[in-house]
């Protein structure tokens, strides 16, 4: 009978990662171009038997990167193993009322995941017919909030006014704006951390600074909410962060250039596909990250289109809820990759 007394949870399903070499992977948003490279530069200095001794728990020497970066102190900043390591003790901080949390029917897949796993009463609150979230939905009693901002897979950004409102309107729970994809266009939410003490900003280095691999996340919020996040982390395990991925994301956090010039790269990628698809007969929500949320208005369904995309060696993620089911994501590769979309697509549809 020990089964009974066991958590029983659903997991999240990340994206494939298929072992194909040749592929043309636009399916989990990962950046195209390499890390800095600095990146790779102290990689191959970094002294291996330094890996006998722990990491440094505090972490430090990132945070104190960050914080450089974004004009903050080394206290405003939290650093975890992905962000979805940070959200995940954030969930498990903040999130601790009877009342529900609130986020909305199509965001990020991991959200509700978390809320049940942690046992966290949760409402969703439906995105409005084109995929925009209306702020004044999230003016109600409730025990927190996520948005994330530009939304995944939606792509659509909310102004920073909205987030204001938000964040104005729940002076009694924690909001959290994940900004996995704000440096594709967005402005961060950032700039509030003084005026609103309940605001944590979430980031990631998977998607616009090139190291999914490294899993680096990190969170922004005045000291008082960044202690209690870094209080429940101490909690479970003190050395989140290896060592590699200290040393490395460091030196990609200081090399702005590289990174500013990757996401104009993306960004203007993004625009020339967003064209191609339009002229293909594909809809989306207007992206501010580095996907695009399609749906083939013509009489091929998405799956089929998927599937014949894969044949020619192409990937992209499908969801499969009421709202999302004859929607693809893809994510924007080089500008040769998007050619090579594109071509497959004109073959898949007109042949
Ligand atoms: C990719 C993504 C994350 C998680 O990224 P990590 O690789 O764990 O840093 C979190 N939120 C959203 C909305 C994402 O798309």
């Amino acid at each position: 009978m020990w089964e009974s007394n066991v958590r029983k949870v659903v997991p999240y399903v990340p994206g494939e990662q298929p072992k194909i070499s040749k592929l043309i992977k636009l399916n989990t948003n990962e950046n195209p171009y390499p890390p800095s490279p600095r990146v790779s530069e102290r990689l191959s200095n970094l002294n291996v038997s330094d890996f006998r001794k722990y990491p440094a728990p505090d972490c430090e020497i990132l945070r104190e990167a960050l914080a450089k970066k974004y004009n903050l102190e080394t206290d405003n900043v939290f650093v975890g193993v992905g962000s979805d390591d940070v959200l995940a003790v954030a969930f498990l901080t903040y999130f601790n009322s009877k009342k529900p949390i609130l986020f909305p029917d199509v965001t990020y897949s991991f959200y509700d995941v978390w809320a049940d796993t942690f046992n966290i009463p949760y409402e969703t609150i439906p995105l409005n017919e084109d995929f925009s979230i209306n702020p004044g939905d999230y003016f109600k009693e409730n025990g927190g909030v996520v948005i994330a901002n530009p939304n995944a897979p939606t792509g659509l950004y909310l102004g920073i006014d909205g987030i204001e409102a938000v964040l104005a309107a729940n002076p009694d729970s924690v909001v959290i704006v994940d900004e996995a994809y704000i440096d594709f266009g967005g402005e961060s939410a950032l700039k509030f951390i003084d005026k609103y003490e309940n605001l944590l900003v979430v980031q990631t280095f998977s998607k616009s600074r090139s190291m999914a691999g490294m899993r680096i996340g990190f969170a922004m919020g005045c000291k008082k909410i960044i202690k209690y996040l870094s209080d429940v982390k101490f909690s479970i395990n003190s050395y989140t962060m290896n060592m590699p991925s200290l040393e490395l994301g460091v030196l990609a956090v200081e090399d702005d250039e590289y990174f500013v010039s990757c996401c104009k790269k993306v960004i203007s990628t993004r625009e020339w596909t967003k064209g191609e698809l339009a002229r293909l007969g594909f809809t989306f929500p207007d992206s501010m990250t580095n996907f695009i949320f399609v749906k083939y208005n013509g009489d091929k369904s998405r799956d089929h289109i998927a599937a014949e995309l894969r044949k020619r060696g192409i990937i992209v993620r499908c969801f499969n809820s009421d709202r999302t089911k004859e929607y693809m994501r893809i994510s924007i590769g080089t500008d040769d990759e998007m050619k090579t979309l594109i071509s497959a697509l004109e073959e898949i549809l007109y042949a």
